[in-house]
């Protein structure tokens, strides 16, 4: 597998923010998102071929029974579920951090969906040439019900930059099955703390009023917007 990053930290988003774990960045993407905090494993994917034992031993070195198979896109890796697999027989608990664009059977403990709106498309970036095929791509619901369905634990994470996402989100989640508003969490768009603190209360008005988690990024917080952590 492309490896991006190996690294031991604390989980910064979603259900098990806070908990230690150890991060296996996958290297490489199917989408383009504009705002993308990670571009070494998607707009500029960095790494080397690491096989799945030499990852597997790498992870076993931190004392973390958390272990977090995020990009990229970890689902497009040939050897994704080769590496749950290993990990799960040692006893590991998976969170796999994905987009929901593609589905491969494997443990997961924890699917951290992020399906991805508009605001994600790329119209200018590159002279736009990456706009049409993210588009295309970015929404696949049957593939994020397969998720839901399969995984142990799930949760529907959007990264929101405007009020008027909240439309997008809904029309998402009636096509949806099987997910109650705790599922549901919603994250200001933003990699610096400045940006966040602007974007979270009326981030976190808008989940008082329907009901649904609000997300911060804990990593950025405490470590700002830097690889490793
Ligand atoms: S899906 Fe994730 S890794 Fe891929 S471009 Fe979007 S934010 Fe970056």
């Amino acid at each position: 597998m492309k490896l991006a990053e190996l690294f031991y930290s604390v989980q910064g988003e979603g259900k098990l923010t806070g908990v230690p774990s150890v991060f296996v960045r996958a290297s490489g993407c199917n989408l383009r998102c504009v705002w993308c905090d990670t571009p070494y494993a998607s707009w500029n994917p960095e790494g080397e071929e690491v096989p799945v034992n030499e990852i597997a031993r790498r992870v076993h070195a931190f004392p973390a029974r958390h272990v977090v198979l995020t990009g990229g896109e970890p689902m497009i890796m040939p050897e994704v579920a080769e590496l749950a697999e290993s990990l799960a027989d040692e006893g590991k608990h998976i969170t796999v951090e994905t987009a929901g664009t593609f589905f491969v059977p494997m443990p997961i403990d924890l699917a951290s969906i992020s399906p991805k709106l508009s605001n994600s498309t790329p119209t200018h970036r590159e002279q736009g040439r990456f706009a049409r095929a993210h588009d295309r791509l970015r929404l696949n619901v049957p593939v994020i019900q397969n998720l839901i369905d399969t995984s142990r634990d799930f949760q529907l994470k959007f990264v929101v930059a405007a009020g008027q996402d909240l439309a997008e989100i809904e029309d998402l989640l009636v096509k949806l099955h099987r997910w109650t508003p705790a599922d549901v969490l919603l994250m200001p768009e933003g990699t610096d703390r400045a940006t966040l603190a602007a974007r979270s209360p009326w981030l976190a008005e808008l989940c008082k009023q329907q009901g649904y988690r609000y997300c911060p990024r804990l990593h950025i917080e405490v470590f700002g917007n830097k690889r490793g952590t």
